[in-house]
């Protein structure tokens, strides 16, 4: 891992998600100073992302008439299985095509500037413990929830990556043996039964069973088009059907939710992602879940709570990982490896 040689300058962070592009600015006592949002368009394949990934930082800095030199470093956050020390991303479910490429040394290469690459979950986790929900606590899990299910671990306050660098794929550990296919290429994982995909499949798959709901009303018929936000939506105006596949995917995350406290015996499990905007509607069940299925010790020993930063842990965290070097601001000492 390279050195950040320009410490008060700041850094250019990017949650690379499987939908959407952030791209901020961020000080080097970790203020957002500017920030703008891109669609990925994961589907057009790793080449194109990447020149989406280069154009978003060249806007940023236009936009905001910053050149490439006066930025400490830039740091990715990623969506997928990624070898920090490696700078790869070595599969991702939700960026098509990108099997080991060094997104890393492309970035470093192109912008001419020290780069940095972690996970997005990972880098979540550390955003919500320096700066938001984990504040000072010292052994948590964050997972993000909303297309999949994404993860990150601290213990004893540090990033726990793993050998690789990939530690934290929480969301696929397998729930259900003959659970529906993933595009990891396993079977009933996590985030095929607890996600915002699994919410919308869970209202299809009933409305096609001819169960009535206003979402069919809400999207004029085309099935296709219900998304975890309109359920949501329809739930909150008290549409049975949106309440009982809420409680479905409910109790899916809570099992999970019961595997991670009982192999962890976190302080603390923080759920960001798009899903958590559900706040109590989706958690409060889960919760009740992990009571009933967990240790008893460590499941009333949790704290399971929504994430603070929300859209901006991932774009924090990555400014996190990039200045852990200037220890005598930030106090990062002993806080990643
Ligand atoms: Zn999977």
């Amino acid at each position: 891992m390279g050195k950040v040689d320009k410490p008060d300058l700041p850094v250019l962070a990017i949650d690379l998600g499987g939908t959407k592009i952030i791209a901020a600015i961020i000080s080097s006592n970790v203020e957002i100073l500017a920030r703008d949002y891109h669609l990925t368009l994961a589907s057009k394949g790793p080449q194109a992302v990447i020149d989406r990934v280069i154009a978003c930082i060249d806007q940023l800095l236009g936009k905001n008439n910053v050149e490439l030199s006066q930025i400490s470093s830039i740091s990715i956050a990623a969506a997928g299985a990624v070898d920090s020390s490696r700078g790869l991303v070595t599969s991702s479910p939700h960026l098509p095509g990108f099997d080991d490429v060094p997104l890393r040394d492309i970035v470093k290469e192109k912008c001419g500037v020290n780069t940095f690459l972690l996970n997005d979950a990972s880098a979540a986790a550390l955003g919500e413990h320096r700066f938001g929900a984990g504040k000072g606590v010292k052994n948590l899990i964050y997972l993000t929830v909303s297309t999949g299910i994404g993860g990150g671990i601290i213990i004893d306050r540090r990033l726990y990556l793993g050998l690789s660098g990939t530690a934290g794929e929480v969301g696929h550990m397998t729930i259900e043996v003959n659970g529906p296919g993933c595009s990891c290429g396993s079977k009933g994982c996590w985030e095929q039964l607890a996600s915002g995909t699994a919410l919308a499949r869970e209202a299809v798959r009933r409305i096609r069973q001819g169960e009535v709901s206003s979402l069919t009303e809400m999207v004029r018929g085309k099935l296709r088009n219900i998304t975890a936000e309109k359920v949501s939506v329809a739930a909150q105006g008290g549409d049975p059907l949106a309440l009982e596949a809420i409680s479905e995917v409910a109790y899916y995350l809570g099992v999970g939710l019961a595997n991670l406290v009982n192999i962890f015996n976190p302080e603390m499990i923080i759920i960001g992602g798009g899903m958590a905007k559900m706040g109590e509607l989706l958690l409060k069940p889960a919760r009740e879940v992990v009571l009933k299925r967990a240790f008893r010790l460590p499941a009333q020993a949790v704290n399971i709570v929504p994430s603070q930063l929300g859209d901006d842990a991932g774009v924090i965290g990555a400014a996190v990982f990039a200045l852990k070097d200037l220890e005598s601001k930030l106090e990062l000492s002993d806080y990643l490896q």
